[in-house]
């Protein structure tokens, strides 16, 4: 006897309704994308445990006639296209005329709907594809479907159902996607009988997140004004430097106007927040893309969730730039606010907890400088700061990675000039730098102020770095694996003062280490260094050359700055706010901390109740 056997058509069709529904936020979708085929202003969401006991969806859109409502669960039923011939003018969403047919397969489907003009609404239940009760009943103009028990009957599918939580979060993600997408439509989402989400019609795309996102957002999003290159159109709202998330799942991209995963555009998109906030943390934001139909393939994924780019750095590379250059923008223009005359109360307002916080780093610098940002005020900071002794003083310029050139040499003439940022109050808890400034108290971070100086020197100058020959190398034991792919970038080390070789199949040896490396475990550096390369193995080799020399200078930086709980003399703070004042980013530490914090005046007076009027 033959082994190969047919199979029937009931076990066919559960195992393509595989390729439409492989879990709820998929139901949900093609539920919903009906729904806005059906010309709905108005779609409800309730989903009980997730999605895995049941999803409900009810619209207003245009309903079906008694026919319909039964043709539509059949294999290849669809109103949207008549012929093959059709398929590249369709506009609307569904064109297989299977989701219906493929959910029914899997599920008990409960489906009322009425057509605007019919007298009376129809009401089927289907399980397992077979119809049990049609009739005609009293209901509410548009469809409600009900879909229970997803996968009672495909248990092999229904064991790869996640956790209620996991199923939850994919189909807010969902949920949120189509509000930014349909900003014209009413959405709710329901959470096992309570109300999560309600999203009447916004004007703008900003007005959507706020409805959405957490209260912090609502000051924290800024629109990017569209701007076309090379045919590509891209807008959206993004993050201010103020806010961040622990992962990517706020970073939406719209690609003529279909929610895509792509990881590529959310790395670009993290990549004009370079700087701006720190290195763990993500920004958030929806960016639409626009692009001409024949640059970009949409059908390499079943469910076309991801798509391709003719020239994806192109893309890439327009996202980055414009983030970066909105962000800039809007840091200018909250510091421009920031250093009005305006009566210090109104000041206050700008946020609601202590200080705003000028920590956005200026990619290339718009205003006048820090310095004159901040209103100077000259006076002698000797008089209330501590005194430290000459070795101390010595002890920071031996510290600094270069010879230092005289106009960098630590003064020890209390004489103000003219580049002087404020008062400098003295220092706190031998870490911060208080500063006086006409716009209120300014704290500045040592750390993550020399830390910047630093780094900002080593890029610039990182070939003319002194050397130490060490007395005794380091071997660093490591597997083959990891030595493979370091080993290109070894040269990049070696310019960067550390000599470093192969040494058999398992080692690697350093024989030098710039100057203010010698204490610092090499080792460490050269592992995180292999971690970073690793987890950017697919990333253009120039980019990781790139990020490679950004992280080992941060990581240098670092470790060679003054450290919160060294004492500084007032000319050594002096100095270290002057360097700060003339590099590029001087807003945050090259790990995106802030360097400084300005606490308004306005919020002290507050504080103090002086702020009547
Ligand atoms: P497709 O969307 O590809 O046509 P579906 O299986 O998703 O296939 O739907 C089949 C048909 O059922 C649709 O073409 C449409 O005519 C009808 N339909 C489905 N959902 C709705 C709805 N919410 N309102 C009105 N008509 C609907
Ligand atoms: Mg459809």
């Amino acid at each position: 006897m033959g082994r190969i056997k047919q199979l029937s058509p009931a076990e066919a069709q559960k195992i393509a309704a595989g390729e439409v529904v492989e879990r709820p936020a998929n139901v949900v979708k093609e539920l919903v994308e009906n729904s806005i085929d059906a010309g709905a202003t108005s779609i409800s969401i309730y989903v009980v445990d997730g999605g895995k006991e049941q999803i409900r969806i009810v619209d207003n859109g245009c309903g079906m006639s008694y026919e319909d409502a039964h043709a539509c669960f059949l294999h290849h039923a669809t109103s949207k296209i008549e012929s093959v011939d059709q398929l590249n003018a369709i506009t609307t969403f569904g064109f297989r005329g299977e989701a219906l047919s493929s959910i029914a397969a899997v599920s008990k489907v409960t489906l009322i709907t009425r057509e605007h003009t019919a007298a009376h609404g129809t009401r089927i239940e289907i399980a397992a594809s077979q119809i049990s009760s049609a009739s005609e009943v009293a209901a509410a103009h548009g469809t409600d479907i009900t879909i229970n028990e997803l996968f009672y009957n495909v248990p092999a599918r229904k064991k790869f159902l996640k956790t209620k939580e996991t199923e939850w979060r994919q189909i807010t993600s969902l949920f949120q996607a189509l509000c930014f997408d349909y900003r014209s439509i009413h959405f709710s989402l329901y959470a096992d009988n309570a109300l999560v989400h309600n999203c009447p019609p916004v004007p703008t795309l900003v007005d959507r997140v706020r409805q959405l996102w957490d209260s912090n957002a609502h000051t924290n999003i800024i629109p990017l004004e569209a701007i076309t290159d090379r045919s590509i159109t891209i807008h959206g709202a993004i993050s201010s430097y103020h806010y961040s998330k622990y992962d990517r799942s706020s970073i939406f991209f719209f690609v003529n106007n279909r929610w895509v995963k792509n990881h590529k555009l959310a790395t670009a998109f993290c990549k004009g927040y370079l700087n701006a906030i720190p290195t763990d943390r993500f920004p958030a934001g929806c960016i639409f893309v626009d692009i001409p139909g024949d640059q970009v393939d949409i059908n390499i994924h079943p469910r076309k969730e991801e798509v391709q780019f003719l020239h994806p750095r192109l893309v890439e590379q327009l996202i980055t730039a414009e983030v970066k250059k909105t962000l800039e923008q809007h840091l200018s223009d909250k510091l421009k606010k920031q250093v009005t005359f305006a009566p210090a109360s109104s000041l206050g307002q700008e946020s609601r907890s202590v200080g705003f916080v000028p920590h956005r780093p200026l990619f290339h610098p718009i205003l006048p400088s820090f310095v004159e940002t901040i209103t100077p005020k000259i006076s002698n900071p000797q008089i209330s700061a501590p005194l430290v002794t000459q070795s101390q003083i010595q002890e920071i310029i031996a510290s600094d990675p270069f010879e230092p050139s005289p106009e960098r040499q630590i003064s020890l003439d209390p004489a103000p000039s003219h580049e002087e940022v404020g008062d400098i109050i003295g220092q706190l808890h031998k870490t911060y730098i208080l500063i006086e400034t006409e716009a209120g108290l300014y704290l500045v971070d040592q750390h993550a102020a020399h830390e910047r100086i630093l780094y900002e020197q080593f890029k610039q100058r990182f070939d003319q770095v002194e050397k130490v020959t060490l007395l005794f190398p380091v071997i660093i034991n490591t597997p083959n694996e990891a030595i493979e792919l370091i080993e290109p970038y070894l040269d990049l080390l070696i310019k960067t003062g550390i000599d470093i070789d192969r040494f058999g199949t398992n080692q690697l040896v350093v024989h030098a280490t710039p100057v203010h490396l010698k204490n610092i475990s090499i080792e460490e550096l050269v592992h995180e260094m292999i971690g970073w390369i690793s987890q950017h193995k697919t990333v253009h080799q120039t980019e990781i050359r790139t990020l490679v020399h950004e992280r080992l200078h941060a990581q240098m930086a670092c470790k060679a700055a003054v450290k919160a709980g060294d004492t500084l003399s007032p000319e050594q703070m002096k100095q270290l706010l002057k360097d700060l004042a003339v590099t590029d980013n001087r807003f945050t530490c090259p790990h995106g901390r802030p360097t400084g914090w300005l606490i308004p005046l306005g919020d002290i007076e507050k504080r103090f109740k002086r702020d009547y009027k």
